[in-house]
């Protein structure tokens, strides 16, 4: 059964994702206050953690930078305003996904599973490949991105966007080519957009493998490259 950590201090709010949560077979440790969900997390181990970003006490921003310090689970994020989605974005967290309120709770269980599922290895039966030791390396069957044979936790924009690059190593993509590539609607969104992923890309590469976020370059007033070397 997987453990949810659930950090929302609105009672109205956790009672009915608790509930959802539960009916649907996760294990729900609910903390009120960032502080708490930080002693929670040092006594018990969990499999996923949703984080709303307003607390008593701290953010859920905090929460989830302190969260990092000792653990890569997935995270959600619950905000209760678009604006924030920028900061969610923009720095270098390694948040999963977020959700803006309101919401419905079967939605924050599908996400649940979704991440869950991009997170965990291959069913039994299909297996994965076995990982090639260095650099970067596509599993087309499971659609994941292995760094240094450690599958990365990536959101489906993130998988798309280092995927364009991967194919082709060394070439620059501009950030209008990666948005047609990686967005199915590429209007919607703006050349911050892709920073703000790659930002989140090389961050798990870093944690996966320190120096692998090196691996995709920047180049000055042009765009982003692979590194024709990985
Ligand atoms: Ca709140």
């Amino acid at each position: 059964m997987p453990r949810v950590l659930l950090v929302e201090d609105e009672p109205a709010i956790a009672d009915t994702l608790v509930y959802a949560l539960e009916t649907e077979c996760f294990a729900v440790t609910h903390a009120l206050t960032g502080t708490a969900a930080l002693e929670a997390a040092a006594a018990t181990r969990f499999d996923f953690a949703i984080l709303d970003i307003g607390l008593p006490d701290m953010t859920g921003l905090d929460v989830c930078r302190r969260l990092r310090e000792t653990t890569t689970i997935p995270i959600l994020f619950l905000t209760a305003r678009d604006a924030e989605v920028d900061r969610i974005l923009g720095l270098e967290l390694g948040g999963d996904d977020y959700v803006t309120k309101p919401f419905s709770p079967r939605e924050i269980v599908a996400r649940v599973r979704a991440i869950l599922r991009r997170s965990q290895p291959a069913a039994a039966g299909n297996p994965e490949p076995p990982p090639a030791s260095d650099g970067l390396h596509h599993d087309a069957a499971s659609m994941r991105v292995h760094c240094d044979g450690t599958p990365l936790d990536l959101t489906a924009h993130e998988y798309k966007l280092l995927l364009t690059l991967m194919k082709n190593p060394g070439r620059v993509f501009t950030r209008d080519q990666l948005l047609d590539h990686a967005w199915d609607d590429p209007g919607a969104v703006t050349d911050r957009t892709v920073d703000a992923h790659v930002k989140s890309i090389r961050a798990k590469l870093r944690v996966t493998s320190p120096g692998a976020e090196n691996l995709i370059e920047t180049r000055r007033g042009l765009g982003y490259a692979l590194s024709a070397n990985s």
